[in-house]
């Protein structure tokens, strides 16, 4: 019995040991994923998928959508959208709160699964029901208040009056990092606002959507307004951004990938499709000498290692001051020789596998270039019941400069810079000039510090004194700027409006 090393009590809590036989319980091995598209009869191979933390163990199949599916979602979700857009907002959202309580009912079964398909720990996967039931009641509750018909001034004695209305057929590619959250939130505020929607998971996370798809349609989404769309991103992905049908695009993932569907929208004939991106960052955390280095080295293990460090919010460059500096990063090598990393399906574990095999290749790749040309602090030593697994040891380098990374390291690796008393103003430039701007991490007991880093800093997220993971929906909408996404913020109030057209109405009385 121990309390995970990030600061999760689990052992000590009935409730959560109790959750744990009943994930477990919940596991399958024939779980399965297939397009949703009424009429298609989709042809093609069937896939086996595998468990990140044991590739030996096939936990489902599935099968990818071929072009003539792609071509029958468009069309149904062309002639699906109107009726679902004369739906009052407050049954649309009365749906997606019914989809909420089911989803509440269910929550051992989705987090069995998120733990097999996509290597989530228990916390984490209880972390995403949370997030997906979140966002369906915000949505839910944003959309009622927002499609009251607003009255406009009349000065010329007219009336005016101002509408909201779905935008139409929308695409929604989520990412394998949140299989069910960022799943759900994406399509539960295009449902919420009026659009139909062709939804489109990471390719290495199709069963929690699948899943979740058909969780929608229990609720009450008709099958045509809803439609799922398993596959890659070039048969099913390019095809659907390129077609001038399909009216905007919620995507998070690479930085690369959203550029190549903005300029997937922008070069079609027709209307201009509208994109909302959340990508990558290349996260900072600026402790200063006043920084309590206990909070500091717990709160940098957590924001750098929690879901195995794939959060596009994850800390990844922790610049610290010299005065504070060795404390800190002896702290930090202690803290890390506690990690446990192995099956996720277990209390005990801190850091289950990264996704895939591909990943594993980019993080080793990037570990021999720190090896050279960095100063190791620590490699967390890992069990045997990892041999089998995708599973990539959390580490620690101190840097010279942010100048030796030269992209963002999608995985459990921190990078410790040290800076000297009169250089806060260079760390935060330096900070700014990545041109991504996600989150931030500030520890600090000096207001004026404070204040200046958070107001000269470009990021979405800044979160001062505490770990910067893991933000909560409606209390710290989130979403970056740069290369780290177009805005609006998920989980905030101005999400919604992206989703939808204004309409005037002028009648001459
Ligand atoms: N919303 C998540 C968080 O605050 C991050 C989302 C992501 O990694 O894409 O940690």
């Amino acid at each position: 019995d121990r309390s995970n090393s990030m600061g999760v009590n689990l052992a000590d809590d009935d409730r959560l040991r109790t959750l744990a036989q009943q994930i477990n319980a919940a596991v399958r091995d024939d779980w399965f994923a297939e397009p949703l598209v009424p009429g298609a009869t989709p042809a093609g191979e069937w896939l086996q998928v595998t468990n990140p933390a044991d590739r030996r163990e096939v936990v489902g199949r599935w099968l990818p959508a071929d072009s003539a599916t792609v071509e029958r979602a468009v069309v149904n979700a062309v002639a699906a959208q109107p009726k679902w857009d004369a739906t009052p907002a407050a049954s649309r959202a009365a749906i997606l709160e019914h989809a909420a309580n089911l989803l509440e009912s269910r929550m051992a079964e989705f987090i069995a699964m998120c733990t097999k398909d996509a290597g989530k720990t228990i916390p984490d996967g209880v972390g995403e029901v949370r997030e997906a039931v979140d966002f369906l009641r915000y949505y839910a509750c944003q959309a009622r208040k927002l499609f009251t018909v607003e009255a406009l001034p009349s000065p010329t004695g007219e009336t005016n009056t101002l509408q909201l209305h779905g935008r139409g057929a929308f695409v929604c590619i989520s990412p394998w990092n949140f299989p069910l959250a960022i799943y759900i939130g994406q399509v539960a505020a295009a449902l919420a606002t009026g659009n139909s929607v062709i939804a489109k998971p990471a390719e290495q996370t199709n069963l929690v959507g699948y899943a979740a798809t058909r969780l929608l349609h229990e609720a009450g989404v008709p099958e045509d307004v809803l439609q799922f769309l398993p596959g890659d991103g070039l048969t099913v992905g390019a095809a659907l951004t390129k077609d001038p049908r399909i009216a905007g695009v919620a995507f998070t993932g690479s930085n690369e990938t959203a550029n190549a569907i903005n300029r997937a929208l922008a070069s079609r004939d027709g209307a201009i499709g509208v994109l909302i991106a959340e990508t990558g960052g290349q996260n900072a955390l600026i402790a200063d000498s006043s920084a309590l280095p206990e909070q500091l080295v717990k709160d940098a293990m957590s924001s750098a290692f929690t879901s195995a460090g794939q959060r596009c919010s994850a800390a990844r460059v922790l610049f610290v001051q010299e005065d504070i500096a060795d404390k800190v990063v002896t702290m930090l090598a202690g803290a890390m020789a506690e990690l446990k990393v192995g099956d996720p399906g277990l209390l005990s574990t801190d850091v289950g596998p990264v996704i895939d095999e591909d990943a594993l290749k980019t993080l080793h790749a990037h570990a021999e270039r720190m090896d050279r040309e960095a100063s190791p602090i620590a490699t967390v030593a890992m069990g045997e019941d990892t041999a089998h697994g995708s599973f990539f040891a959390p580490r620690a380098y101190a840097l010279r400069s942010l100048d030796q990374l030269e992209r963002e390291v999608f995985g459990p690796v921190l990078h410790v810079i040290r800076w000297k008393a009169g250089e806060l103003d260079k760390v935060i430039d330096a900070v700014n000039s990545t041109g991504y701007g996600l989150t931030l991490g500030v520890h600090s007991r000096i207001d004026e510090t404070v204040e200046k880093i958070a107001a000269r800093i470009k990021v979405g997220n800044c979160y001062v004194n505490r770990n910067q993971v893991g933000a909560v929906v409606g209390v710290q909408p989130f979403g970056g700027q740069g290369l780290s996404g177009t805005g609006p913020k998920a989980g905030g109030p101005h999400y919604l409006p992206r989703f939808t057209t204004e309409k005037t109405i002028t009648i001459n009385t």
